[in-house]
C-alpha cells in the first residue's frame, strides 16, 4: 500500500477567559476552547487523522488528559509529535483537509494564516493544507457559539 487516508474529529467547548487558539493561530474572540491542553481542536483533529491513517493509537491514548505533562500544552507540540510518529511508522503527509464548524470565532479572515501555520508544523507546502469554516445554520448546541467541532481528513504517502 503506497497511500492511506485518515479521518479525525474533535469538539471543544468555548469558554470565557481562555485564548481562542485554533489551527495554531490565536483568533480575536472573547471565548476560547476549554481543555487540558490549549484546546486547539483543529490541531487535535489533524493529529487523529494522521495517527489513524498510519494505524497508530489516537491522540487521547498517546497524550492522555490525565497526564500533568500535557496540562496547558501547546498543541503544536502534539502535532509535531504525531508527525514524528507517522514518519517513524514509514509515512509522510500528502495533504490535509479540515472543516471547522462553529458560530463562535470567524474563520474566513484567518484561513490563510492557519493554513500557513499548519503547513509549517506538518512540514508541507501551504497548498497541501486546506481549512474552511462552516456555520451551523442556527441548529444544535454549538449554534450559539458555545463550541467548536472540527473534522479533518488526510492522505499519507509511503516514505
Ligand atoms: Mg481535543
Amino acid at each position: 500500500m503506497k497511500i492511506r487516508t485518515g479521518l479525525g474529529f474533535d469538539v471543544h467547548r468555548l469558554v470565557e477567559g481562555r485564548p481562542c487558539i485554533l489551527g495554531g493561530v490565536e483568533l480575536p474572540h472573547h471565548r476560547g476552547p476549554d481543555g487540558h491542553s490549549d484546546g486547539d481542536a483543529v490541531l487535535h483533529a489533524i493529529c487523529d487523522a494522521l495517527l489513524g491513517a498510519a494505524g497508530l493509537d489516537d491522540l487521547g491514548t498517546r497524550f492522555p488528559d490525565t497526564d500533568p505533562a500535557w496540562k496547558g500544552a501547546d498543541s503544536a507540540n502534539l502535532l509535531r509529535a504525531s508527525v514524528a510518529a507517522i514518519n517513524e511508522a514509514g509515512w509522510k503527509v500528502g495533504n490535509v483537509d479540515v472543516v471547522i464548524a462553529t458560530e463562535g470565532p470567524r474563520i474566513a479572515p484567518h484561513r490563510a494564516q492557519m493554513r500557513a501555520r499548519v503547513a509549517e508544523l506538518l512540514g508541507v507546502d501551504a497548498d497541501a493544507v486546506n481549512i474552511k469554516g462552516k456555520t451551523l445554520e442556527g441548529l444544535g448546541a454549538l449554534a450559539d457559539g458555545a463550541g467548536v467541532a472540527v473534522g479533518a481528513n488526510c492522505l499519507l504517502e509511503r516514505l
